[in-house]
């Protein structure tokens, strides 16, 4: 294990996946079976999604950006649409827009939990939005009867980008049945994996059935089925790629979709041990987590993120990572990356909140398999961090924070 030089403590990083020897287990018994790509792990998986999300359908595909890119597909979206998204989010989010040649329009996030806005949305509506992405930043599930009830009323299709919030729910609801379809991703860092991969969920079949096709080259019949019912023919029926995902992959996502609430749950203790630590160390003035919304929900709780006085945040970060703290920024605001800024003329002011946070933000380990000794470790880091830095900060007021 990597050890760092001040003070020999192993490495702590801000995600980690949880393999067991059940997992391993269930892996080697794919290899040494008949499919390894595209045979029954890939339905039973799809099945026991479908089931977890309460929805009619689940689509497995090679990743998180695979199945938003099917999305934006599936909707039929293409120049000339607008799709509205939060800045504050993974690129991939409004990647998969501009992929099919459509326009992202960036919206802001609320003030204290950073999830896309619904009075911003609707601010930013005109005759070509088509579709709304929300994406459940850090985990907490966005308010989707308000924006379920705006994109209604307008006509327009509501996407999750749930890739944080798999596990989670929204007044009693699980995440992946809250839109007109939803993306997942199971990269390791996320709340459970296959290593690299992603879903979709949707209760629309037709959705469902373009997203299949979108999967494997815009065909209309996948190998297993043409062996099953015996026929040589298949058609192309519109341009699609190879984003499947592999039976070695759905023998690990079947095996890690079982354990995925407790790991949720324990997620949640170990954010609520945060909270309690950094008030008990007197510390919530100077880092403050980000807060909850009023609705009743369960938070993924893929990351827990604080805000730091944004003068104080370098000089926090670096002591953090000097201590053997893997801390991390999610995320610059996707409209202040230089692509965006480029070909769609994006940049500072276009959502204050978002690029105010950004300045703010430290995201901390967090990964079922971490002790709440190691929690104490990361709070204890900020209380040394934050003394150090008092010389240049200020202090993070309630209802001023952008
Ligand atoms: C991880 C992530 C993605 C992309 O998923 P990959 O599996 O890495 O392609 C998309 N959106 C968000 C919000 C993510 O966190």
């Amino acid at each position: 294990m990597n050890t760092n030089a001040r003070n020999s403590l192993p490495f702590l990083p801000y995600g980690r996946q949880m393999i067991s020897d059940e997992d391993i287990a269930a892996v080697v018994e794919v290899l040494k079976s008949d499919w390894l790509t595209t045979g029954p792990k890939v339905s039973e998986f799809e099945e026991a999604l479908a089931k977890f999300c309460t929805v009619d359908h689940a689509v497995v595909l090679s990743s998180g950006t695979a199945a938003l890119h099917a999305i934006t597909h599936a909707l039929g979206l293409g120049p000339g649409d607008e799709v509205i998204v939060p800045a504050m989010t993974f690129v991939a989010t409004a990647n998969c827009v501009v992929f099919q040649g459509a326009r992202p329009v960036f919206a802001d996030v609320d003030r204290d939990t950073l999830v896309l806005d619904p009075g911003d949305v609707e601010r930013k509506i005109t005759k070509r939005t088509k579709a709304v992405i929300a994406v459940d930043y850090a985990g907490h599930p966005c308010d989707y009867d308000a924006l379920r009830e705006l994109c209604e009323s307008k006509g327009i299709r509501l996407v999750a980008d749930a890739c944080h919030s798999i596990g989670g729910s929204y007044k009693g609801r699980p995440v992946g049945s809250l839109a007109d379809i939803s993306a997942f991703s199971f990269h390791p860092v996320k709340n459970m994996t296959t290593g690299e991969g992603g879903a979709i969920t949707t209760n629309d079949a037709e959705l469902a059935a373009a997203v299949r096709r979108f999967r494997c080259h815009g065909v209309t019949a996948d190998f297993r089925e043409r062996m099953r019912s015996g026929s040589w023919y298949y058609d192309m029926v519109e341009l699609g790629y190879n984003y499947r995902l592999t039976d070695i992959q759905c023998a690990l996502g079947l095996s890690q979709l079982r354990r995925l609430p407790q790991w949720i749950q324990r997620r949640n203790e170990l954010a609520n041990t945060y909270d309690h630590l950094l008030s008990e160390y007197g510390l919530t003035e100077r880092v403050r987590p980000l807060g909850k919304a009023a609705y009743e929900m369960v938070h993924g709780r893929h990351l827990y993120v604080v805000r730091v006085p944004a003068a104080d945040r370098a000089s926090v970060f670096a002591d953090l990572r000097a201590e053997g703290i893997g801390v991390n920024v999610h995320y610059l605001p996707v409209h202040m990356h230089s692509f965006y800024r480029q070909e769609f003329g994006t940049g500072p002011g276009l959502c204050p909140v978002a690029e105010a946070a950004y300045e703010q933000l430290i995201t901390c380990p967090l990964f079922p398999a971490m002790t709440d000794d190691d929690v104490a470790r990361v709070v204890r880091g900020f209380s040394r961090a934050v003394r150090l830095a008092s010389s240049s900060g200020g202090v993070i007021e309630p209802g001023r924070i952008a």
